[in-house]
């Protein structure tokens, strides 16, 4: 593993080859994290009508200009009831909050600042032209646009499609991802260990952290270290989705035999070696438009690898236009030292501390100690050089929560 590339360069080479999804209708009530393919355009204009901001009373602000007058409550209009006919010069009607304003009222007058007495409305005040009346469409048109294309769908999206009278939108396909976890020493949870056994844990990171990103997750099993219980599985799985990813045997060793046997099954081999601690024998390939990601057996150099390049690889298959990790600025709470070579990625504990985010690195930074990166609200990126990066300095995280 002679020459590693920076992360920045492997990101690229992911992107590079990896395209959006085709696109599917998808009923709203079903869209909740998914990605749309296309714009979505208003049904109806929202609101559908004219209708009152606030309880109080519909009129007109003509006949408010020589308050105080006494006007006659001709009608009670709740929400979904409209008036049964238009208001009239000289005329108030009783109005909800939603309810429509009838053609004629150009203005609602708030219930508390006015008095119903046996001889009708007493309006004190003249009342201005559109007071608490919210205007048919203001919020949008139909046929204009609600959502742009590559926006993800959370509670407030899908609130917008249903209110703009949206029920099926098209959205990207969801990326199949088949998992295969890799090691003879691993053991499924639930089960007894036996000696040198370990339980296994990545097939579960990898399965959550996918279906929180918006793919559907397949676990595969585990593969013993013996080539031909890989051919056999990998095989089968580079058929089936439209991503792999393995975790275990894509390093140095005897054992290690993932990327031997992915060149028998003509996978393509992108790049194999990232300067980044932990994660650094990550590979990636493909195979026709496969996309097949080898990270590293250790559980915290799969949580890193899967922030750094399979997130990014699922975002652009599912449309997102901005695939790359987002990170935030923080400030270091103790210094750290760097790597000469590679970029790091420490697991931190972030913490509000006044107008700053403060990231405190965990003890126990090897990349085995899933336990203590259990721990960790972030992933704080300490770039290679000499020495260390002191307390207080501005430091790039990722948020892991
Ligand atoms: P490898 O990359 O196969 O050499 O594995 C590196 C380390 O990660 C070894 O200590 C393995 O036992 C451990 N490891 C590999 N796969 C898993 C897994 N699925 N769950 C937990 N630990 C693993
Ligand atoms: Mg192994």
């Amino acid at each position: 593993m002679a020459d590693l590339i920076s992360i920045a360069e492997a990101q690229r080479l992911v992107l590079e080859r990896t395209k959006a999804l085709d696109a599917e209708r998808v009923p709203i009530e079903r869209a909740s994290g998914r990605v749309l393919a296309e714009p979505a355009t208003a049904v109806v204009d929202l609101p559908p009508f004219p209708s009152s901001a606030m309880d109080g009373y519909a009129l007109r602000s003509g006949d408010t200009g020589d308050a105080p007058v006494t006007l006659p409550v001709v009608e009670r209009i709740a929400a979904g009831r409209p008036a049964s006919r238009a208001l009239r010069a000289g005329e108030a009607m009783a109005i909800a909050t939603g309810g429509a304003v009838p053609a004629g009222a150009d203005a609602v007058i708030q219930l508390e600042n006015v008095e119903e007495t046996e001889a009708g409305l007493v309006v004190s005040e003249p009342v201005p032209t559109g007071t608490n009346v919210r205007g048919r469409g203001g919020d949008v048109r139909a046929g204009d646009g609600v959502l742009e294309a590559g926006v993800r769908l959370g509670a407030a999206q899908v609130a917008a499609l249903a209110a703009a009278g949206i029920t099926e939108v098209r959205c990207t396909k969801r990326p199949r991802v088949g998992i295969l976890v890799t090691g003879s020493e691993l053991r499924p949870p639930g089960e007894q260990l036996r000696e040198g056994e370990i339980y296994e844990s990545n097939g579960l990171l990898l399965a959550t952290a996918l279906g929180a990103a918006g793919a559907v997750p397949a676990q595969l099993g585990i593969v013993a270290d013996d080539p031909e219980e890989h051919r056999r599985t990998m095989e089968r799985a580079l058929l089936g989705f439209d991503m792999l990813v393995t975790s275990g045997g894509a390093s140095v060793g005897p054992h290690d035999l993932v990327r031997e046997v992915q060149r028998e099954l003509r996978v393509e081999e992108v790049f194999w070696g990232v300067a980044v601690k932990p994660g650094k024998p990550v590979a990636f390939g493909v195979r026709r438009d496969h996309l097949v990601f080898n990270l590293p057996g250790n559980p915290v150099s799969v949580l890193v690898t899967f922030e750094l390049f399979v997130r990014p690889a699922v975002n652009a298959l599912l449309g997102v236009p901005d695939p790359l990790p987002a990170f935030q600025q923080g400030t270091l709470a103790a210094a750290v030292r760097r790597n000469p070579h590679r970029d790091e990625l420490l697991r931190a504990v972030v913490k509000r501390d006044n107008e700053t985010l403060a990231l405190d690195p965990l003890p126990g930074q090897d990349s085995h100690m899933i336990v203590r990166a259990g721990q960790a609200t972030a992933l704080v990126l300490v770039e290679a050089g000499e020495g260390e990066v002191p307390a207080g300095a501005t430091v790039s995280f990722l948020s892991l929560s």
